[in-house]
């Protein structure tokens, strides 16, 4: 079977080695500059989709004040603590990260075992 020896990127004919895939470096980093362009979507409705999921656990388990949640127990559901919407430290110097008005942290000397979860008002106050 005959390899296609068109340019991804110009479809022109490309001449030499059978795994050349572009006519050149130009051709190679516009192919590569518009599929960034094209996976842009993509990113921020993953980016979306996850801070909803994030913000839907900790509504679940943040019922009322204050609570302390195993770690485990939210990563079970899909929580991941990279994706947060902004951060504010407490006058103890603690760190909570915001997935909107919900605000989580790690709790310290627990091997991140347990996270800290409340809400932005009862936080600030
Ligand atoms: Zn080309």
């Amino acid at each position: 079977m005959e390899k296609s020896k068109t340019c991804l990127s110009c479809n022109k004919e490309v001449s030499g080695r059978s795994d050349k895939k572009f006519c050149d470096a130009y051709c190679k980093s516009s192919f590569h500059y518009n599929k960034m362009i094209e996976d842009t979507p993509k990113f921020y409705s993953r980016v979306d989709k996850q801070l909803k999921l994030n913000r839907r656990i900790l509504k679940i388990y943040n019922k009322a004040g204050k609570v302390t949640v195993r770690t485990n127990v939210l990563l079970d559901l899909g929580f991941d603590p990279n994706f947060f919407t902004h951060y504010w430290k407490n006058n103890k110097d603690e760190v909570y990260l915001f997935v909107y008005e919900f605000g989580f942290m790690k709790k310290k000397g627990e091997r991140n075992r347990e996270v800290c979860i409340g809400k932005m008002a009862r936080l600030y106050a």
